[in-house]
């Protein structure tokens, strides 16, 4: 077994403790990371906080992973020693069912093995990436570009690709008007890529504080949600919505903004139920949809996408001893716009 430092947490309401995990010894086509970066995604705050349901404590989160690779077992094609690597929201799946052999791994039939709070195929739990060292299947291990920095990298591994696999499948591109709710984490890489596709990019943030960086980010409108007005103006006009809000909203509020056939993907995963009215979708022949993360080879596609197009999420390096005020300060929306974990300091 090889033993990695980590930063664990013990309950709902615990704060974060230095603790030491176990990772497997290589199998064949396994491959060890030395991590060097873990971003910090509201999901790992969700899980933490036990908003999802149960969770095995202690849970070490992360699934926002960058470093490099330290040792891979026998068989190992893909990667060598020294290469730089990401691992994201999944370290496994079953490889066999129709969605994972269509590269839908994330949608696999017998549920694919989350990085953290999962149990993996040897029957042990998985832990996350707020530690120095992962051992993975190569398959789930992703080929981090030489022109995007380590750090810059890691939200991609999760941010990225949950706002690039809907941008893509609903066919943002030219023409094509594209609102993006809440301007966080995932928000802010949503307004980065919808551009970098094409379409034209609207936020709608809870207010105009962060209108500055969101233009730069590329959008060409912004707008706060507190003022009513933003509703009436901008009724009926968006071919597609993403909702990366990680609180219940007012769905029908932003479905009524939908144009004709208009999407709103909801990406945001609060776990109360929402209330929605069928008359905001009916009369605008309008969808209401949801979207995990991405596959593999999206998830490469996109990593690729980024180098291709310098983007990189705006990021705020911190100690692993920062981890609890990273987490109150994201629950204020006071995030500029990803915090990471500077492995080294653990
Ligand atoms: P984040 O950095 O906290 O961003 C969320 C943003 O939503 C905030 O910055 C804020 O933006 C807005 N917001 C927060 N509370 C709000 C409220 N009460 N009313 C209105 N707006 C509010 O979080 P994130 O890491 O981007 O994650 C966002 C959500 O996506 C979480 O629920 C997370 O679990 C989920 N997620 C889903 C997937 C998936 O595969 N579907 C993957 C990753 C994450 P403004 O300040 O601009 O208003
Ligand atoms: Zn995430």
């Amino acid at each position: 077994m090889i033993t990695a430092k980590a930063r664990a947490v013990d309950g709902p309401d615990k704060s974060f403790r230095a603790a030491e995990i176990k990772r497997r010894n290589l199998d064949s086509h396994d491959v060890l990371i030395e991590i060097k970066y873990a971003g910090i995604c509201h999901s790992d705050i969700h899980t933490a906080h036990g908003e999802w349901g149960d969770v095995p404590y202690p849970l070490v989160p992360g699934h926002e992973i960058a470093g490099i690779v330290a040792d891979v077992g026998s068989e190992v094609t893909k990667y060598k020693v020294g290469d730089r690597a990401g691992v994201g929201c999944m370290v496994d799946s079953c490889g066999e069912c129709e969605n994972c052999r269509k590269g839908e791994e994330q949608y696999c039939l017998k549920g694919n093995v989350p990085t953290y709070a999962g149990v993996d195929k040897y029957g042990e739990p998985t832990q996350g990436g707020y530690s120095t060292h992962i051992v993975v299947t190569e398959d789930f291990v992703l080929k981090i570009p030489d022109n995007i920095e380590l750090d810059a990298a890691a939200p991609l591994l999760c941010a990225g690709i949950t706002t690039y696999s809907p941008l893509n499948h609903w066919g943002a591109g030219p023409g094509k008007k594209v609102a993006v709710v809440g301007m966080g984490g995932l928000g802010h890489m949503a307004v980065k890529i919808a551009h970098a596709m094409g379409a034209e990019v609207t936020v709608l943030s809870q207010s105009l504080r962060k209108k500055e960086d969101g233009l730069q980010f590329g959008a060409e409108n912004y707008y706060a949600t507190s003022d009513p007005a933003t509703f009436e103006k901008l009724a009926g006009t968006f071919d597609l919505i993403i909702n990366t809000v990680s609180a219940n909203i007012d769905m029908n509020a932003y479905l009524s903004l939908l144009a004709l056939d208009g999407t709103l993907v909801n990406v945001g995963a609060p776990a109360e139920p929402l209330a929605l009215n069928v008359f905001s979708l009916i009369p605008h022949r309008r969808s209401f949809a949801g979207s995990l993360i991405g596959g593999i080879r999206e998830t490469q596609e996109m990593l690729d996408f980024c180098a291709t197009h310098n983007i990189a999420p705006k990021i705020e390096v911190i100690s692993a001893d920062d981890i609890d005020e990273a987490y109150e300060r994201v629950l204020a929306s006071d995030v500029k716009y990803r915090f990471v974990i500077d492995i080294s300091t653990m």
